[in-house]
Formats: C-alpha cells, sequence, structure tokens
C-alpha cells in the first residue's frame, strides 16, 4: 500500500543564501490573491455605488443564497437574539470583551502639547473616526468574536457611530447569525446590516439612499475588519473614498519551531487555522529535519478526526501552506520576517528572546502555552491582523485603527519671528516666495 501524501510541501532553504526579494518569492503563498479578487468583485461594487440597496440584495441572492427581506436589521431580532442566548456563551463573551477592553483601556492616545519655543506650540490632538463599518464574517463559520474585536476598540476610541455589517443567513430568514446579533446587543450596537461579502463593504462605504424600509443609510469614513479574500480585495476597492484598516484576509500561521517545539501542539496549531478557509496558510519553518516529519505524522493522526477534516486537508496541501526547512534559527527568523505571517507562534528554545527578534508579523505568539486560537477569542489581544505580507506595513485592528492625529499649531509674533528666517530661506529654496511673504507681512506693520 502506497503511504499517504504528506499535509505540507517542504521547501528546503538550508544551503541557499537569499535576499529578502528571493525569499518572498521562495515563500509559499495563495494562487487567488487579493489583487485576482479584486477583478472578480469589482463588478459588484460599482453597482453597488451605483444602484445601492437593490445591487445588495441582488448579490446577496447569488452569493448567499437568499434576498433578505431587511437589509437594516430591526431592533427586535437584536433584543430576541440577546434574550435566547446560551448563558454560556454569554459568560465567553462577556470574558472575551473584558480582556479586549483591558488591553485597549492601555491603548488611548492623550493629546499632547509641546513647547518648541516660548510662545510656540504643537498639540497633537487625537480624535476619533465620526462613523465608521465593521465588517464581522459568516461564511464558512459565523464569527461572533469578531464582533467583539471590530466593536470594542471603537467604542474605546470614543467613535460616535457604529454600523456593523455580517452576512444574512439562510436558515435564520435572512437575517446575519443570532449569536452576531446578541453580541451586537450585549455591547450595544443597534445598526446592523444583513450583508456580506463584497456587497455589504461597498454599502458601507457608499450608502444607500434607502434600503428598501424607507430609511437611508450614511456613508461612513473607515471600514474595517475581517473576511475572506473577496472581503479584503472590496476593502481595497473601496479604500480612498473611505479609510480601511489592514487587507484582514485569509488567515495565516507561521510557526518557528526548533527541536524542544511539541509535534502535537504544532501540527494542532496549524489545523486549528486551516479550519478557517481552504485559502488558510498553515507555515511550519523550522532547522528540524526531525521535527517536519513528526508534525507529518500528528498530521495525518490529528486531520481525520477534525470535523472540517476536508477543508482542512485542502487548505494545509494548497500551494500557500508547506514546511520551511532553514539552516539555523538566524536563517529562519529571516524567513518569517520575509513572509510576515498574520499569526507567528514562536516555539523554541528562549522562544521570548527569538520573538523580541521578529519585526514582521501581525501578532507574535510566544512558547508553548501561547496558541493562536487564545488571541482567536480570549487573550485580550485584538485577532483582526493583516496577511497577504502586509504586516510589512501595517499593525492589526486596534484603539489606534479610529484614531485620527490632528497637529494644532499655535506661535505668537515673538515666537513667529524666530522662526521667520528658517521659514523664508526654505520658501525661497523652494522657489515659493509667496510662502515667504506670508510670514514677512506680520512684520511690515
Ligand atoms: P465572509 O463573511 O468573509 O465571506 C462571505 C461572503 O463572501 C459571502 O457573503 C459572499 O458574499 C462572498 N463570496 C463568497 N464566494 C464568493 C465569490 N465566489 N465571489 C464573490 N463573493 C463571494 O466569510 P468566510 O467566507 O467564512 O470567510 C471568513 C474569512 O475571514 C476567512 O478567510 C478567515 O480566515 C478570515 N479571517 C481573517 C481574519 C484576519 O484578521 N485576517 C480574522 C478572522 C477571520
Amino acid at each position: 500500500m502506497s503511504a499517504p501524501a504528506p499535509f505540507l510541501a517542504t521547501t528546503d532553504l538550508r544551503a541557499r543564501t537569499l535576499t529578502v526579494a528571493e525569499l518572498t518569492a521562495a515563500l509559499p503563498r495563495a494562487a487567488l490573491d487579493v489583487d485576482a479578487a479584486a477583478d472578480a468583485v469589482r463588478p459588484v461594487v460599482e453597482a453597488v455605488a451605483a444602484r445601492g440597496a437593490e445591487a445588495v440584495l441582488e448579490a446577496s441572492e447569488r452569493f448567499d443564497g437568499i434576498r433578505p427581506e431587511h437589509l437594516r436589521v430591526p431592533q427586535e431580532a437584536l433584543d430576541r437574539a440577546l434574550a435566547e442566548l446560551d448563558p454560556a456563551i454569554r459568560a465567553a463573551l462577556e470574558e472575551s470583551i473584558a480582556r479586549v477592553r483591558r488591553v485597549d483601556a492601555a491603548q488611548v492616545r492623550r493629546d499632547e502639547t509641546v513647547q518648541v519655543v516660548p510662545g510656540g506650540t504643537v498639540t497633537q490632538r487625537w480624535v476619533p473616526v465620526r462613523r465608521v463599518g465593521l465588517y464581522v464574517p459568516g461564511g464558512r463559520a459565523v464569527l461572533p468574536s469578531s464582533v467583539v474585536m471590530n466593536v470594542v476598540p471603537a467604542q474605546t476610541a470614543g467613535v460616535e457611530q457604529i454600523v456593523l455589517a455580517s452576512p444574512p443567513q439562510k436558515e435564520f430568514g435572512g437575517l446575519p447569525h443570532p449569536t452576531i446579533l446578541a453580541a451586537c446587543a450585549l455591547l450595544g450596537v443597534t445598526e446592523v446590516l444583513a450583508a456580506g461579502g463584497a456587497q455589504a463593504i461597498a454599502l458601507l462605504a457608499h450608502g444607500a439612499e434607502d434600503l428598501g424600509d424607507g430609511t437611508a443609510l450614511a456613508g461612513v469614513d473607515l471600514v474595517t475588519g475581517p473576511g475572506n479574500v473577496y472581503v479584503a480585495a472590496a476593502k481595497r476597492l473601496v479604500r480612498g473614498r473611505v479609510g480601511i484598516d489592514a487587507e484582514a484576509g485569509p488567515t495565516e500561521i507561521a510557526i518557528l519551531a526548533d527541536h524542544t517545539a511539541d509535534p502535537a501542539f504544532v501540527a494542532a496549531d496549524l489545523i486549528s487555522q486551516a479550519e478557517h478557509d481552504p485559502l488558510a496558510a498553515s507555515v511550519l519553518v523550522t532547522d528540524s529535519p526531525a521535527l517536519v516529519e513528526a508534525v507529518e505524522a500528528e498530521l495525518a493522526a490529528q486531520v481525520p478526526a477534525a470535523a472540517h477534516h476536508e477543508r482542512i486537508a485542502t487548505s494545509l496541501r494548497g500551494e500557500q501552506s508547506g514546511a520551511v526547512l532553514v539552516a539555523d534559527l538566524a536563517q529562519g527568523l529571516a524567513v518569517v520576517d520575509a513572509y510576515g505571517a498574520e499569526h507567528l507562534e514562536i516555539h523554541t528554545e528562549h522562544a521570548a528572546e527569538v520573538a523580541a527578534r521578529v519585526t514582521n508579523a501581525g501578532a507574535v505568539f510566544v512558547g508553548p502555552h501561547s496558541p493562536v486560537s487564545l488571541g482567536d477569542y480570549a487573550a485580550g489581544s485584538n485577532h483582526v491582523l493583516p496577511t497577504g505580507g502586509t504586516s510589512r506595513f501595517t499593525g492589526g485592528l486596534g484603539v489606534q485603527t479610529f484614531l485620527r492625529g490632528i497637529h494644532v499649531v499655535q506661535y505668537d509674533r515673538d515666537a513667529l519671528a524666530g522662526a521667520r528666517d528658517a521659514a523664508t530661506a526654505l520658501a525661497h529654496a523652494e522657489g515659493l516666495p509667496s510662502h515667504g511673504d506670508a510670514i514677512d507681512v506680520r512684520f511690515r506693520r
């Protein structure tokens, strides 16, 4: 009998010295990327911009298999969902909310005034975005935890208006999943839309004159939240009209491990993220060929026992997943930095020291008892994180996502006099003498 195909294709980089660009090209990535998905969803986004609610309903019929009766979820549906919520799930949501709030409270920025010179100050004011649109997934799985991860930092930042969208569910009469509605009610979110995918992102960004119930929906200033590749692509398309957080698309886990790692833990964590999406990426980076073998053996035992084993096997065998063999920890760190994973776990000796040397990752999980699933629900950290290597230039969702820094400049006449020479010299150097005149005029009187 032939041995079953391995789950993880192995890339051996041990004998190679690669530049960052070469490393990035050598690492596993999904074939269906955000660019390709953007071409697919552009017509949906344009239709919603042009025709509003009717285009959202048509897309819902096509992609979610239902035309919701109400795009705006009625308040009684939110109240009912909370009243009927299983007490154990309510307690779990409350625990998750409390932990995220504890972390977020420490992230609030204070206005700061710097006296640059006597009589001349610059104040950094932090002002919350006024109206935000939060996306909560509900395709293959419904993620009430993403209600917590979106809403808590927005509320902590002081956002005035929150509107939340999640896909309509066929089995719940075209409403979003009741646990999502209950989580909204628990957090006091009242403006909730039964819309998913690209159509939801476009609706949030453009608003609609009439949602079909005689009420208008005002467009938002910022759209945040996780989703599949189509959601990430739609966020890229509306960016500029509105702000977005990161492109938080199909989930990724990279695990940097050495011979001390427990293969059962490593395999379970690779599986847990593969469970999200056939496009989810699970990547093991190690200097230990023995660990790769042991993890394969664990995957062979654990995958068939998993509820979503088909999706998990597709994701683990996809070209976005694999094992990368490195010569040593230094090369391993170069690999995980080049990859810039959404989630990075460190299962090595001196894990905290190794973690401190990582510069590109959405979030880092240190040691054997900090699995990504903990961060998904109840670590206190945020689970809406950058994917596709975008952690090179952006962080995960947090209080800061919902704040804008505004510099407020106030100089008196003497302080302006002290800056006059420098400012006018630079104005002339730039060939913009009127800039200099705007300063000089104040001293000619
Ligand atoms: P989802 O709500 O993101 O997507 C469902 C929607 O996708 C549907 O409403 C539908 O409109 C649209 N859609 C489906 N197939 C389509 C197609 N062929 N063309 C156009 N649109 C289509 O729910 P999901 O699919 O379960 O995905 C959730 C995603 O969120 C997963 O990929 C998961 O990994 C990801 N996630 C990411 C993070 C992060 O921070 N990066 C966090 C949590 C979850």
